[in-house]
């Protein structure tokens, strides 16, 4: 066998990767490929801060290739046509991928096939790359996937996942193979201040740091809104830059309840991606129709700038919707009660709230966003849909001592403790001075709509 090439997508590193390790096992030499695809723009994927963190990993991946003797190539133009051309220049007559699930991946992949099959050029798909357990492959009795997680939990927890693979200690490219100069963060303008680093190598650094220090606790942490205790690893599970095969061996390893919470929360992951495989739709749709009469934009409006802008008058809302511009990432805690909020509270659409995020979260991802948000508007996979957060009742839980809204909302940083997060109960004189917004709602009142909305009164 000769060349192949190995289209990188959402896999982006050299340890554990099967693609790369199949195509430098079969054939003498391998072009590592990424392409940058109008098409990912134009679906709306690729906003700045996603844009800022590819450009480290992609530079990232070249230095690891190149450190055992390859590179990375990056062309743009339409993924099928650019592959087609590179697996030409290459004389390649394989191309390896890693099996993705949102319908856009679906249909891209067999397009793909189709245009390499008419050139004799062969399609290898491997699964268990972008993520650990890979659709379909526990299901229930009736159903192509399962829709409830306490049962797809219990099957996913006795599948054994592949053992993870090394890095290669060797990568030839042929020569003849041109790249495009490498993106770069700094070309990238209207990132997030905040934004993390990017690339296999921080991701790397941070799962050791993780590991050691964060994982012991993270079951009673992992809620703490101003601890910040959970991995942050989302970005690199996102882009691929971490194995979630590798995460779980490791995290098993570890062991301990932290390390058992923890793997339940890639268990999710790997949740959402089955039901997204199975009813692409739902990254649109709702996945159980509530058959609710959402509130539009010319209705909601104002509510919808002051929930997107962090100027809700709840405090706890507005740290959330602040932190999540700033670092271009929100704590899952936050996550939940801002789309609680505009869903059920503001009785807003969940595809406006996950447009937002999309447009913002560095991890932003269509499968976890979309039935993310689907969960929390109670027309996805919740089992309690009707259920509505009090963001008063869950910022005193959460944030007890209002640390995590002071860091957030400035305007309220001199308030002391758990006062914080009802500042509409100081003094006259005291609240104009602070300059924060009343409240946008009556929190009974939204929960009267909501719950007339779904005839639940
Ligand atoms: P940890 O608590 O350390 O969890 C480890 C990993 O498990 C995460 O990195 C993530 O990959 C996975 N995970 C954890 N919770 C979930 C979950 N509920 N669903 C799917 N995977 C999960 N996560 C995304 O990766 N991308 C998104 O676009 C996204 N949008 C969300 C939107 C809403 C409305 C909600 C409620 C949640 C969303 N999540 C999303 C899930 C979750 O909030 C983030 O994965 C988590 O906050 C990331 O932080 P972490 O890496 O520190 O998580």
């Amino acid at each position: 066998m000769n060349t192949s090439v190995v289209l990188f997508t959402a896999d982006l590193r050299v340890h554990d990767h099967p693609p790369l390790r199949a195509a430098l096992r079969d054939a003498r030499a391998v072009v590592p490929l990424f392409v940058r695809d109008p098409a990912v723009a134009a679906a709306g994927f690729a906003v700045p801060n996603r844009l800022g963190f590819l450009a480290d990993c992609l530079r990232d991946l070249d230095a690891s290739l190149r450190a055992r003797g390859g590179r990375l190539v990056v062309r743009s133009g339409d993924l099928v046509a650019q592959v087609c051309r590179v697996a030409a220049e290459a004389g390649a007559d394989e191309v390896h991928l890693a099996a993705d699930v949102s319908g856009f991946a679906q249909r891209r992949e067999e397009r793909l096939r189709r245009a390499l099959e008419a050139r004799g050029v062969r399609l290898r798909v491997h699964e268990t790359v972008t993520g650990a357990v890979p659709p379909g492959a526990v299901t229930p009795a009736a159903s192509d996937h399962f829709a409830v997680f306490t049962p797809y939990f219990r099957r996913w927890s006795e599948q054994p996942p592949r053992a993870p693979l090394g890095a290669p200690r060797a990568v030839r490219v042929p020569d003849q193979v041109a790249s495009e100069r490498m993106p770069a963060r700094e070309d990238v303008p209207g990132l997030s201040p905040g934004l993390a680093p990017g690339g296999e190598s921080e991701g790397r650094r941070r799962l050791t740091a993780w590991l050691r220090t964060g994982l012991g606790a993270y079951e009673e942490r992992h809620d703490d809104l101003a601890g910040d205790a959970t991995s942050r690893l989302s970005p690199h599970l996102h882009f691929g830059t971490l194995s979630a095969v590798e995460l779980v061996h490791r995290a098993r390893a570890a062991g301990g309840a932290g390390a058992d919470a923890f793997v339940r929360q890639l268990a999710w992951r790997d949740f959402h991606r089955q039901v997204l495989a199975a009813r692409p739709a739902a990254a649109r749709a709702d996945y159980r129709t509530r058959h609710d009469g959402w509130r539009t934009g010319s209705e909601a409006g104002d509510d919808i700038a002051a929930w997107r802008e962090g100027r809700t008058g709840y405090p706890v809302i507005d740290a959330a919707m602040r932190q999540l511009r700033h670092e271009g990432w929100m704590h899952n805690r936050g996550r939940l009660l801002t789309a609680s909020f505009l869903t059920k509270t503001l009785y807003v659409d969940w595809r406006v709230g996950a447009r937002h995020f999309l447009d913002l979260l560095v991890d932003g991802d269509v499968a976890a966003n979309q039935l993310n948000w689907q969960w929390a508007a109670g027309t996805g996979t919740d089992t309690r849909p009707h259920r509505v957060l009090n963001p008063l009742v869950q910022a005193r839980r959460f944030d007890p001592d209002g640390s995590y809204v002071r860091r957030w909302v400035p305007e309220l940083a001199r308030i002391e403790g758990p006062a914080v997060h009802e500042p509409w109960r100081l003094p006259g004189p005291e609240r104009a001075a602070v300059g924060y917004p009343d409240p946008i709602i009556d929190l009974a009142e939204g929960l009267a709509r909501f719950r007339r909305a779904r005839g639940r009164d």
